[in-house]
């Protein structure tokens, strides 16, 4: 079995009195895809702002490849190799698609003209090179959240943090964004996957973690956590039933 990427120990995140997130622990290996589901507000999005410093956890320790995360501002988090998209996509309108995706490149790589190929190489995977000169407002909803994807790859990350990119999504766009994500995934980048879209987060994800008011209530395969009687309870409800 791989060693722990990523760990999360007993981490909690309390914003006035409501817990948001309450002493969770789960882990994610090297190369796993591993899911994050849950009801809305149980604590999804506020565990990947932990993990990328825009929070500080009241308590508990979150550790990547090794290092502390916690006290590490975000810009050095993305520079330890965890990139993430946003729920909210968050592109510079007035900048083309090239630019917003060079914005990350440039940070991992100093040189202009390389960080320029680098940005065409990312918008050539997520399948939106033809749209380079388009400004964001214009684009899809398919094709913001496949930005937001080249602008989080752009930063060449060890682990990717995806918030409900499927999320607005018609259904074939949905599977081509599965795909998306099993490709990312081949090129060697592990993926902790926060999304709503059940047959896509139970196709993808080697294991998955489910949240219930910040706190874990069950962790397993697909097969596993989706006949668990709690999380159809919490969660599923009758709206899921596996394959
Ligand atoms: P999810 O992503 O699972 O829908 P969130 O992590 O966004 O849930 O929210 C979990 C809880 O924390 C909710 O009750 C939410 O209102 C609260 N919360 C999240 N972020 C903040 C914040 N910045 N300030 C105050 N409360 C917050
Ligand atoms: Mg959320």
């Amino acid at each position: 079995m791989t060693r722990a990427l990523l760990e999360l120990a007993g981490v909690s995140r309390s914003f006035g009195g409501v817990r948001a997130v309450n002493a969770l622990s789960f882990a994610v290996r090297e190369a796993e895809i591993v899911g994050l589901i849950g009801p809305n507000g149980s604590g999804k999005t506020t565990v990947f702002n932990l993990i990328s410093g825009v929070f500080l956890p009241n308590g508990g320790a979150l550790t990547f490849a090794g290092s502390s995360l916690v006290g590490r501002k975000p810009h050095e988090i993305c520079s330890l190799g965890i990139g993430r998209t946003f729920q909210i996509v968050q592109p510079f309108n007035s900048l083309t698609v090239l630019e917003n995706v060079r914005v990350g490149a440039f940070r991992t790589i100093g040189d202009p003209a390389r960080a320029t190929d680098e940005a065409q190489a990312v918008l050539t995977l997520v399948g939106l090179s033809h749209k380079r000169d388009a400004l964001p407002p214009s684009l899809t909803i398919a094709d913001r959240k496949r930005l937001e994807l080249a602008r989080a790859l752009a930063t060449r990350p060890r682990l990717l943090l995806l918030d409900e990119v499927m999320a607005g999504l018609r259904p074939a766009e949905t599977l081509e964004m599965i795909e998306l994500a099993r490709r990312i995934h081949a090129s060697g980048v592990t993926l902790l996957v926060i999304e709503h879209v059940m047959r896509a987060v139970m196709s993808l994800s080697h294991r998955i973690v489910v949240l219930h008011h910040g706190e874990k209530i069950a962790e397993g395969t697909p097969q596993e956590v989706s006949r668990d009687p709690e999380v159809i309870r919490a969660y599923l409800g009758e709206e899921y039933r596996p394959a």
